[in-house]
């Protein structure tokens, strides 16, 4: 059975095939054009979806993830960067257009899913899997299963509130850990010591900085904060980290020191370690959804 993953971001929407044996046999980008209404983008869906169809000539599962939040039981979108797909119950009418059923899963879910199955998490029974970019998320798969929750929210690490007295978060809670170490976040601190605007890339490559020190240090407090509670909750087998800032590499020594000094006991010592498929782990994660 062929597996068709299709990857729908705000500005890109990227679709493969995976086959039997868990290998990409094809590939397709086009742009969202998320300008043009959520009609256009669920025509470029099907679209996409008929052409893979008919690269693999069998019939295939489908899976699809997007960047937001969704109602489990009805589909809806509740959150996501696309904003006309707001309030619209992308699954349903999908669904509907192809006459055959599909996962959908938002993007930190399906990169859980693909580094449990083919990246970095594959020698291990459960994996809490991180994304730290634009947000803080993460999903769990458990013995090659994903593990959703009730309402779709397991994994959501960076809306727990580690400072109620701190900023109000986009969510509508308070200091949550979003709030501290998303990419975002973490620039608007360094403007807050320096009063200067600098991307991170930057901020990172400025250590000499008299403020360098205690940024980062705040930073590896408020990761290692989040990510102990996260394992006391889930203690899980292996933590990877995707997203843009998985290239910062002191998170994986000196972080990984921070936060196993946080976990209860002081005794586990779960690994941490960087991503293995990069960009593709959210599309090959929706493939990997059935
Ligand atoms: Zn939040």
């Amino acid at each position: 059975m062929n597996r068709i993953g299709i990857d729908l971001g705000g500005t890109k929407i990227e679709g493969i095939v995976l086959d039997d044996q868990n290998v990409i046999v094809t590939r397709k980008r086009i742009d969202t054009q998320k300008q043009k209404g959520y009609n256009f983008i669920l025509d470029s869906l099907a679209s996409m979806i008929d052409e893979l169809s008919s690269i693999t000539k069998d019939e295939s599962k489908i899976g699809i993830g997007i960047n937001g939040t969704f109602i489990k039981d009805t589909g809806i979108i509740t959150h996501t960067s696309t904003e006309c797909l707001i309030g619209k119950s992308l699954k349903n009418d999908l669904e509907q257009k192809l006459g055959q059923e599909i996962s959908l899963e938002n993007d930190a879910n399906c990169f859980a899913m693909a580094e449990a199955i083919l990246g970095s998490g594959k020698d291990y029974n459960s994996v809490f899997g991180v994304i730290m970019g634009t947000g803080v998320g993460a999903g769990i798969v458990i013995n090659g299963k994903l593990f959703s929750g009730k309402s779709g929210l397991a994994g959501e690490w960076g809306h727990h509130s580690i400072d109620p007295d701190g900023k109000k978060c986009y969510c509508g809670n308070v200091g949550c850990v979003d709030t501290f170490i998303s990419g975002p976040s973490l620039e608007n601190r360094w403007y807050e010591l320096t009063n200067e605007h600098t991307q991170l890339k930057s901020i990172l490559n400025d250590t000499s900085n008299i403020h360098f020190k205690q940024w980062k240090s705040e930073f590896l407090d408020k990761f290692s904060i989040g990510l102990s509670n996260a394992i006391n909750i889930v203690d899980p087998d292996v933590i990877v980290i995707g997203g843009g800032l998985s290239n910062i590499l002191f998170l994986y020594d000196e972080g990984k020191k921070e936060v196993h000094k946080k976990i209860v006991g002081h005794n586990a010592d779960t690994p941490i370690l960087q991503n293995q498929l990069g960009d593709s782990s959210g599309v090959i994660g929706a493939a990997l959804l059935n």
